[in-house]
Protein backbone atom coordinates (compact mmCIF):
# COMPACT_ATOMS: atom_id res chain seq x y z
CA UNK A 1 0.00 0.00 0.00
CA UNK A 2 2.57 2.53 0.99
CA UNK A 3 6.55 2.63 1.53
CA UNK A 4 7.25 1.92 4.85
CA UNK A 5 10.19 4.05 5.14
CA UNK A 6 13.11 3.28 8.29
CA UNK A 7 13.30 5.72 10.93
CA UNK A 8 16.83 5.67 11.01
CA UNK A 9 16.68 7.16 7.93
CA UNK A 10 15.07 9.92 8.55
CA UNK A 11 16.95 13.58 9.44
CA UNK A 12 14.62 15.88 11.54
CA UNK A 13 15.09 19.79 10.76
CA UNK A 14 13.25 22.80 12.19
CA UNK A 15 9.31 22.89 12.94
CA UNK A 16 7.00 24.40 10.17
CA UNK A 17 3.93 24.50 12.49
CA UNK A 18 0.90 22.48 13.09
CA UNK A 19 -1.67 21.25 11.36
CA UNK A 20 -5.12 19.37 12.36
CA UNK A 21 -4.13 17.20 14.54
CA UNK A 22 -0.07 16.93 13.24
CA UNK A 23 3.15 18.97 13.56
CA UNK A 24 4.93 19.43 10.49
CA UNK A 25 8.94 19.64 10.09
CA UNK A 26 11.40 19.98 7.60
CA UNK A 27 13.91 16.78 7.07
CA UNK A 28 15.44 14.43 4.75
CA UNK A 29 15.69 11.36 4.30
CA UNK A 30 18.73 8.74 3.46
CA UNK A 31 18.66 6.29 1.17
CA UNK A 32 21.19 3.71 0.26
CA UNK A 33 21.80 3.53 -4.09
CA UNK A 34 24.10 1.16 -4.52
CA UNK A 35 27.44 2.34 -2.38
CA UNK A 36 26.47 5.75 -2.41
CA UNK A 37 23.84 7.49 0.60
CA UNK A 38 21.72 9.96 -0.96
CA UNK A 39 19.75 12.69 0.56
CA UNK A 40 16.40 14.05 -0.33
CA UNK A 41 14.92 17.28 1.13
CA UNK A 42 11.36 15.84 2.80
CA UNK A 43 8.53 17.34 4.69
CA UNK A 44 7.55 14.92 7.82
CA UNK A 45 4.09 15.41 8.91
CA UNK A 46 4.06 13.49 12.53
CA UNK A 47 0.64 12.28 14.14
CA UNK A 48 0.13 14.19 17.33
CA UNK A 49 0.56 11.88 20.36
CA UNK A 50 -3.09 12.27 21.89
CA UNK A 51 -4.57 11.61 18.84
CA UNK A 52 -2.34 8.71 17.55
CA UNK A 53 -5.98 6.10 17.51
CA UNK A 54 -6.34 8.48 14.38
CA UNK A 55 -3.30 6.71 12.73
CA UNK A 56 -5.29 4.53 10.60
CA UNK A 57 -6.91 7.75 8.89
CA UNK A 58 -3.44 9.64 8.74
CA UNK A 59 -1.94 6.89 7.07
CA UNK A 60 -5.00 6.37 4.72
CA UNK A 61 -4.43 10.28 3.18
CA UNK A 62 -0.74 8.56 2.86
CA UNK A 63 -1.64 5.29 1.22
CA UNK A 64 -4.22 7.86 -1.41
CA UNK A 65 -1.50 9.94 -2.55
CA UNK A 66 0.57 7.03 -3.03
CA UNK A 67 -2.10 5.03 -5.24
CA UNK A 68 -2.40 7.79 -7.61
CA UNK A 69 0.14 10.49 -9.42
CA UNK A 70 -0.57 13.14 -11.00
CA UNK A 71 1.90 16.22 -11.69
CA UNK A 72 -0.13 18.69 -9.77
CA UNK A 73 -0.23 16.27 -6.54
CA UNK A 74 1.83 16.05 -3.87
CA UNK A 75 4.48 13.42 -3.90
CA UNK A 76 4.11 11.14 -0.49
CA UNK A 77 7.49 9.17 -0.55
CA UNK A 78 5.99 7.08 2.54
CA UNK A 79 5.07 6.13 5.90
CA UNK A 80 7.74 5.87 8.93
CA UNK A 81 6.59 4.18 12.73
CA UNK A 82 8.68 4.23 15.12
CA UNK A 83 7.78 3.34 18.55
CA UNK A 84 4.66 5.29 18.94
CA UNK A 85 5.36 7.61 16.55
CA UNK A 86 3.56 8.06 12.93
CA UNK A 87 5.17 10.11 10.35
CA UNK A 88 4.03 10.76 6.87
CA UNK A 89 7.11 11.60 4.78
CA UNK A 90 6.28 13.58 1.66
CA UNK A 91 8.17 16.01 -1.03
CA UNK A 92 9.36 19.24 0.10
CA UNK A 93 8.04 21.76 -1.45
CA UNK A 94 9.55 25.38 -2.03
CA UNK A 95 7.60 28.22 -1.94
CA UNK A 96 5.49 26.26 1.13
CA UNK A 97 1.40 27.13 1.36
CA UNK A 98 -0.30 29.49 -1.34
CA UNK A 99 -2.35 31.30 1.47
CA UNK A 100 0.69 32.01 3.16
CA UNK A 101 2.96 33.14 -0.06
CA UNK A 102 -0.39 34.88 -1.43
CA UNK A 103 -0.32 37.14 2.06
CA UNK A 104 2.96 38.21 1.43
CA UNK A 105 3.29 38.78 -2.70
CA UNK A 106 1.77 40.41 -4.90
CA UNK A 107 0.63 38.42 -7.98
CA UNK A 108 -0.92 38.92 -11.48
CA UNK A 109 -4.65 38.41 -12.05
CA UNK A 110 -3.29 35.83 -14.70
CA UNK A 111 -1.01 34.23 -12.68
CA UNK A 112 -3.94 33.51 -10.13
CA UNK A 113 -5.80 32.09 -13.21
CA UNK A 114 -3.06 29.49 -13.96
CA UNK A 115 -3.57 28.63 -10.19
CA UNK A 116 -7.01 28.05 -10.66
CA UNK A 117 -6.70 26.34 -13.81
CA UNK A 118 -4.23 23.91 -12.16
CA UNK A 119 -6.40 22.93 -9.70
CA UNK A 120 -9.29 22.69 -11.86
CA UNK A 121 -7.52 20.12 -13.57
CA UNK A 122 -6.55 18.42 -10.57
CA UNK A 123 -10.21 18.39 -9.56
CA UNK A 124 -10.76 16.64 -12.82
CA UNK A 125 -8.41 14.08 -12.35
CA UNK A 126 -10.04 13.01 -9.23
CA UNK A 127 -13.63 12.87 -10.50
CA UNK A 128 -12.21 10.58 -13.45
CA UNK A 129 -10.81 8.33 -10.65
CA UNK A 130 -13.95 8.47 -8.76
CA UNK A 131 -11.93 9.90 -5.31
CA UNK A 132 -12.59 12.49 -3.34
CA UNK A 133 -10.08 14.51 -1.73
CA UNK A 134 -12.12 16.46 1.25
CA UNK A 135 -9.81 19.03 2.45
CA UNK A 136 -9.00 21.26 -0.95
CA UNK A 137 -8.04 25.12 0.47
CA UNK A 138 -5.12 27.46 -0.17
CA UNK A 139 -3.29 25.76 2.54
CA UNK A 140 -2.97 22.69 1.33
CA UNK A 141 -2.07 23.99 -1.98
CA UNK A 142 2.23 24.44 -2.22
CA UNK A 143 3.59 26.15 -4.16
CA UNK A 144 6.43 24.33 -6.29
CA UNK A 145 7.49 27.33 -8.66
CA UNK A 146 6.41 30.90 -8.09
CA UNK A 147 6.68 31.49 -12.13
CA UNK A 148 7.63 35.60 -13.25
CA UNK A 149 4.99 37.20 -15.54
CA UNK A 150 7.85 38.91 -17.19
CA UNK A 151 9.89 36.26 -18.56
CA UNK A 152 6.62 33.98 -19.21
CA UNK A 153 7.09 31.07 -16.62
CA UNK A 154 3.63 29.95 -14.55
CA UNK A 155 3.68 28.96 -11.26
CA UNK A 156 3.58 25.36 -10.54
CA UNK A 157 0.84 24.19 -7.70
CA UNK A 158 1.15 20.84 -5.87
CA UNK A 159 -2.11 19.87 -3.75
CA UNK A 160 -1.23 18.11 -0.36
CA UNK A 161 -2.71 14.97 1.46
CA UNK A 162 -5.94 15.08 2.77
CA UNK A 163 -4.74 14.38 6.71
CA UNK A 164 -7.49 12.88 8.94
CA UNK A 165 -10.90 12.27 7.84
CA UNK A 166 -13.34 14.58 8.87
CA UNK A 167 -15.26 11.97 10.73
CA UNK A 168 -12.49 11.55 13.30
CA UNK A 169 -12.11 15.71 13.37
CA UNK A 170 -14.06 16.40 16.01
CA UNK A 171 -17.39 19.27 15.81
CA UNK A 172 -15.21 21.90 16.64
CA UNK A 173 -11.71 21.47 13.92
CA UNK A 174 -14.80 21.24 11.41
CA UNK A 175 -17.07 23.93 11.96
CA UNK A 176 -13.45 25.61 11.59
CA UNK A 177 -13.12 24.78 8.00
CA UNK A 178 -15.79 26.66 7.48
CA UNK A 179 -16.64 28.05 4.64
CA UNK A 180 -14.23 24.68 2.93
CA UNK A 181 -15.79 21.85 4.53
CA UNK A 182 -18.90 21.54 2.02
CA UNK A 183 -22.50 22.29 3.90
CA UNK A 184 -23.30 18.51 3.24
CA UNK A 185 -20.41 17.03 5.01
CA UNK A 186 -20.97 18.96 8.11
CA UNK A 187 -24.18 16.80 8.56
CA UNK A 188 -23.22 13.50 7.29
CA UNK A 189 -19.43 13.68 8.14
CA UNK A 190 -19.21 11.69 5.06
CA UNK A 191 -17.32 13.17 1.62
CA UNK A 192 -20.03 12.98 -1.37
CA UNK A 193 -18.96 12.78 -4.74
CA UNK A 194 -19.57 16.15 -5.02
CA UNK A 195 -18.23 17.81 -1.89
CA UNK A 196 -14.43 19.05 -3.47
CA UNK A 197 -16.36 21.46 -5.79
CA UNK A 198 -17.56 23.45 -3.30
CA UNK A 199 -14.12 23.60 -1.26
CA UNK A 200 -13.07 24.35 -4.87
CA UNK A 201 -14.95 27.55 -4.94
CA UNK A 202 -13.93 28.58 -1.56
CA UNK A 203 -10.16 27.84 -2.59
CA UNK A 204 -10.63 29.93 -5.39
CA UNK A 205 -12.37 32.97 -3.24
CA UNK A 206 -9.28 32.65 -1.00
CA UNK A 207 -6.72 32.85 -4.47
CA UNK A 208 -8.70 35.96 -6.01
CA UNK A 209 -8.84 37.69 -2.34
CA UNK A 210 -5.02 37.61 -1.81
CA UNK A 211 -4.88 34.52 0.69
CA UNK A 212 -7.58 36.28 2.89
CA UNK A 213 -9.06 33.89 5.78
CA UNK A 214 -12.77 33.99 4.28
CA UNK A 215 -15.04 34.41 7.07
CA UNK A 216 -12.16 35.07 9.59
CA UNK A 217 -14.37 37.42 11.64
CA UNK A 218 -17.29 34.38 12.89
CA UNK A 219 -16.42 32.03 15.89
CA UNK A 220 -17.45 28.71 15.03
CA UNK A 221 -21.46 29.11 16.54
CA UNK A 222 -21.61 32.10 13.51
CA UNK A 223 -19.64 29.82 11.05
CA UNK A 224 -22.39 27.06 11.33
CA UNK A 225 -25.21 29.90 11.42
CA UNK A 226 -23.85 31.05 7.90
CA UNK A 227 -24.42 27.37 6.32
CA UNK A 228 -27.91 27.00 8.32
CA UNK A 229 -28.85 30.44 6.43
CA UNK A 230 -27.30 29.25 3.40
CA UNK A 231 -25.28 32.30 3.24
CA UNK A 232 -22.72 33.07 0.12
CA UNK A 233 -19.02 34.61 0.30
CA UNK A 234 -19.12 38.13 -0.22
CA UNK A 235 -18.88 38.47 -4.31
CA UNK A 236 -15.51 39.15 -6.40
CA UNK A 237 -15.92 41.85 -8.29
CA UNK A 238 -14.83 40.22 -11.52
CA UNK A 239 -18.37 39.01 -12.23
CA UNK A 240 -17.48 36.00 -14.20
CA UNK A 241 -15.29 34.37 -11.79
CA UNK A 242 -17.80 34.94 -8.84
CA UNK A 243 -20.35 33.22 -10.77
CA UNK A 244 -18.21 30.77 -11.43
CA UNK A 245 -17.45 30.73 -7.74
CA UNK A 246 -21.29 30.73 -6.46
CA UNK A 247 -22.41 27.85 -8.71
CA UNK A 248 -19.67 25.47 -7.08
CA UNK A 249 -20.39 26.23 -4.20
CA UNK A 250 -24.04 25.73 -4.28
CA UNK A 251 -26.02 24.23 -1.15
CA UNK A 252 -27.62 21.41 -3.63
CA UNK A 253 -24.11 19.45 -4.47
CA UNK A 254 -25.93 17.87 -7.66
CA UNK A 255 -26.22 21.43 -8.98
CA UNK A 256 -22.46 21.98 -9.21
CA UNK A 257 -21.04 21.70 -12.56
CA UNK A 258 -18.95 19.14 -13.45
CA UNK A 259 -15.05 19.76 -13.31
CA UNK A 260 -15.43 19.66 -17.34
CA UNK A 261 -17.41 22.68 -16.93
CA UNK A 262 -15.24 24.21 -14.49
CA UNK A 263 -12.50 24.17 -16.63
CA UNK A 264 -14.28 25.25 -19.69
CA UNK A 265 -15.69 28.17 -17.47
CA UNK A 266 -12.30 28.71 -16.36
CA UNK A 267 -10.70 28.79 -20.09
CA UNK A 268 -13.46 31.44 -20.81
CA UNK A 269 -12.07 34.15 -18.39
CA UNK A 270 -9.99 36.53 -20.22
CA UNK A 271 -7.78 38.94 -17.73
CA UNK A 272 -7.23 41.59 -19.75
CA UNK A 273 -11.24 41.90 -20.24
CA UNK A 274 -11.57 42.40 -16.26
CA UNK A 275 -8.41 44.73 -15.97
CA UNK A 276 -9.89 46.89 -18.46
CA UNK A 277 -13.04 47.32 -17.18
CA UNK A 278 -11.04 47.73 -13.48
CA UNK A 279 -9.29 50.44 -14.51
CA UNK A 280 -11.40 52.65 -16.73
CA UNK A 281 -14.45 51.95 -13.64
CA UNK A 282 -11.32 54.35 -11.35
CA UNK A 283 -10.75 56.57 -14.56
CA UNK A 284 -11.92 60.03 -13.48
CA UNK A 285 -15.54 61.45 -15.53
P1 LIG B 1 -4.36 19.65 7.46
O1 LIG B 1 -4.68 18.20 7.40
O2 LIG B 1 -5.37 20.47 8.21
O3 LIG B 1 -4.04 20.23 6.13
P2 LIG B 1 -1.56 19.41 7.95
O4 LIG B 1 -1.03 18.40 8.89
O5 LIG B 1 -1.48 19.09 6.51
O6 LIG B 1 -3.04 19.77 8.39
P3 LIG B 1 -0.86 22.09 7.35
O7 LIG B 1 -1.46 23.13 8.24
O8 LIG B 1 -1.52 21.84 6.05
O9 LIG B 1 -0.77 20.74 8.22
O10 LIG B 1 0.67 22.45 7.09
C1 LIG B 1 1.41 23.20 8.02
C2 LIG B 1 2.40 24.09 7.32
O11 LIG B 1 3.48 23.29 6.86
C3 LIG B 1 1.85 24.77 6.06
O12 LIG B 1 1.33 26.02 6.35
C4 LIG B 1 3.08 24.89 5.19
O13 LIG B 1 3.73 26.11 5.46
C5 LIG B 1 3.96 23.75 5.61
N1 LIG B 1 3.92 22.64 4.66
C6 LIG B 1 3.00 21.64 4.64
N2 LIG B 1 3.30 20.73 3.70
C7 LIG B 1 4.42 21.15 3.09
C8 LIG B 1 5.27 20.62 2.04
N3 LIG B 1 4.99 19.46 1.45
N4 LIG B 1 6.36 21.33 1.69
C9 LIG B 1 6.66 22.49 2.30
N5 LIG B 1 5.93 23.02 3.31
C10 LIG B 1 4.83 22.38 3.71
MG1 LIG C 1 -2.26 20.20 5.00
Amino acid sequence: QFHMIRHEDLVWGESLGQGSFTHVYRGAKKDQRDTETHTTEVLLKVLDAEHKNSWESFFEAASLMSQISHKHLLLVYGVSVHKSKNVMVQEFVKHGALDLYLKRSAVSLSWKLDVAKQLACTLNFLEEKNIVHGNICAKNLLLAREGDPNSDTSPFIKLSDPGIGVALLGKEVVLDRIPWVAPEVLETLELGQQCDKWSFGATLWEIFNGGEVPLHRLDPIQKQQFYECHSQLPCLEWTELADLISQCMQYQPELRPSSRAIIRHLNSLITSDYEILHASGTLPE
